[in-house]
């Protein structure tokens, strides 16, 4: 049997349900964590380094059970397992979500949602276009993004309008940011995303000139974790070598994983927060764009 750190019976009061009394008066949930992971480093060092801090998963779990009410419980299953996900060292969560005052209409103990997932390296993309129907070229790449085999779309940003960075005058662009998991090689990662952008016409005449559809690998594997790639390669740079200073990507990035990072130097110390980059860069140039629902 692998070894796993199991998590039972944390539990808060939510809004969780479909129901407008459920949203109104709450209930108590209660979930169960699985985290399967390699326990020997830690049973060696005794470091609380070599393994994941149970208390902080507790904490996340209590943050989503107590925050944005979801209709399914479903729902909350699944960013939970995204958050535990987040720790590089598990390769598989369980999780098991109990809603035992559900409004179920008969007499019974518990319900139960349990999913498992599988950790994968973190992903972001970066979305840009500002050539031909620009609304309808984001929107058909999410969806082609999402279809991928081998990838799991877990993040998408509100679009953002912004003025052309360098190159030759060009139009507004509109940019996104898609964060996810993939099981993909960088390099296949890669040549899908070239592949999508090539499906929507994509021709590369002018260097930074204008495009139908730009699809940057900002980052593969979280910087620190045994997933990250780095590697300093014409076809493919990881991270991707101008992000950390590029507004229209750490902005939308940011507000789709607040607690993003990226490194812009080696080491521990060239792990920077995406918030922090982002304050010594000049963001005027980034608006909110349409909303997805309106495209
Ligand atoms: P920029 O890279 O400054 O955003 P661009 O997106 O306009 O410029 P492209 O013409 O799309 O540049 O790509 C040029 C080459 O960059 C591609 O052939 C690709 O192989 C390579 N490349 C290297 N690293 C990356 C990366 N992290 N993401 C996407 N392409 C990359
Ligand atoms: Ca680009
Ligand atoms: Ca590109």
């Amino acid at each position: 049997m692998p070894d796993r750190i199991v998590l039972q019976g944390v539990t808060a009061r939510g809004h969780h349900g479909v129901l407008a009394s459920e949203k109104r008066d709450g209930q108590t949930f209660l979930v169960d964590v699985t985290m399967m992971l390699d326990l020997e480093p830690a049973g060696r060092t005794d470091a609380l380094g070599a393994t994941v801090n149970y208390a902080e998963v507790a904490g996340d779990v209590v943050a989503r059970i107590t925050g944005p009410s979801f209709d399914l419980i479903e729902r909350l299953a699944e960013v939970i397992a995204d958050d535990v996900l987040r720790h590089d060292l598990v390769h598989t969560v369980e999780v098991v979500v109990h809603k035992p005052e559900a409004p179920v209409g008969h007499p019974f103990t518990d319900v139960q949602v349990r999913v498992t997932r599988t950790n994968a390296a973190q992903v972001v993309i970066a979305l840009g276009t500002n050539l031909g129907d620009r609304a309808h070229t984001l929107t058909d790449a999410v969806a082609a993004l999402t279809a991928l085999p081998g990838m799991t779309v877990t993040g998408v940003s509100d679009i953002v309008a912004t003025d052309p960075v360098g190159g030759p005058d060009q139009p507004e662009f509109l940019n996104a940011v898609v964060v996810g998991r993939s099981l993909l090689h960088p390099t296949d990662l890669l040549a899908e995303l070239h592949r999508i952008e090539a499906d929507h016409g994509r021709t590369r005449d002018v260097r930074w000139g204008a495009r139908t559809l730009d699809l940057d690998l900002v980052q593969y594997g979280r910087p620190g974790g045994h997933r990250e790639v780095v590697r300093d390669d014409a076809r493919l740079t990881l991270p991707h070598p101008r992000a950390h200073e590029r507004a229209f990507v750490l902005v939308p990035w940011l507000a789709v994983d607040p607690r993003a990072s990226l490194r812009v130097g080696e080491g521990r110390h060239g792990i920077r927060p995406v918030e922090d980059l982002l304050e010594g860069l000049d963001r005027s140039g980034v608006r909110p764009g349409p909303a997805w629902e309106q495209l």
